[in-house]
């Protein structure tokens, strides 16, 4: 027998969201109905679509424009690290190991599973460098180390090349765990990635 079509339509609500097959949405969904206190995800998703936005400067996830981040004066506006999603500016932040600004990419390129290269934040990147508003010396790229991290990195860099910015490029350290996200790692590895960072291309 088929659910009752408003249960149907919650059913397939959470298979839209990653990694969530048929099986896992039907629990959750059924758990909703069973739940009271579940259901303040309907009104938390909704105040967080409503209430935040998009940085205009960094495009990290915020409340209000600029974000906490590009305002704050005592962060160093000459460096930016640029990283692919808001978790992992979370994650740099809760660690307390870069001073600098960010550039969120919000998503990593990976043409395997069809992601678009222009579906990333790469334009807004160049804009921000090519702006006198604030003069970037260095622009830090802090991907994960796997292989959609490298082929953002690569894509991220000839962007900057092909633009012909005058700005130092470099890359965290190596010996970060293949495959870990950033969120992930420790705060030491964090911090010796982000102090050992190796230049890729020099200020010109
Ligand atoms: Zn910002």
């Amino acid at each position: 027998m088929a659910y009752p079509a408003p249960l149907e339509a919650l059913v397939e609500a959470f298979q839209v969201l990653p990694g969530i097959g048929r099986r896992t949405a039907e629990r959750l969904a059924l758990h909703v109905l069973r739940d009271p206190s579940a259901r303040a995800l309907g009104l938390a998703i909704e105040t967080a679509v409503k209430d935040t936005k998009r940085c205009t400067i960094c495009r990290n996830v915020c409340e209000q424009e600029p974000c906490v981040i590009c305002s704050d004066s005592k962060r160093d506006a000459r460096r930016v690290l640029v990283v692919e999603e808001p978790a992992h500016v979370e994650s740099v932040e809760r660690a307390g190991v870069w001073e600098g600004r960010y550039h969120v990419l919000l998503g990593s390129f990976n043409p395997a599973e069809g992601t678009d290269a222009r579906h990333l934040a790469v334009g807004g990147l160049i804009e921000r460098l090519r702006s006198n508003v604030v003069q970037v010396d260095e622009v830090v790229l802090g991907m994960d180390p796997d292989k959609e991290g490298e082929a953002t990195l690569l894509l991220v860099l000839e962007a900057i090349e092909s633009a012909g910015l005058g700005v130092s490029v470099s890359r965290l350290s190596r010996g970060l765990p293949a495959g870990s996200g950033i969120e992930y790692l420790h705060r030491g590895v964090l911090e010796d990635a982000i102090e050992d960072r190796r230049a890729v291309r020099r200020k010109s």
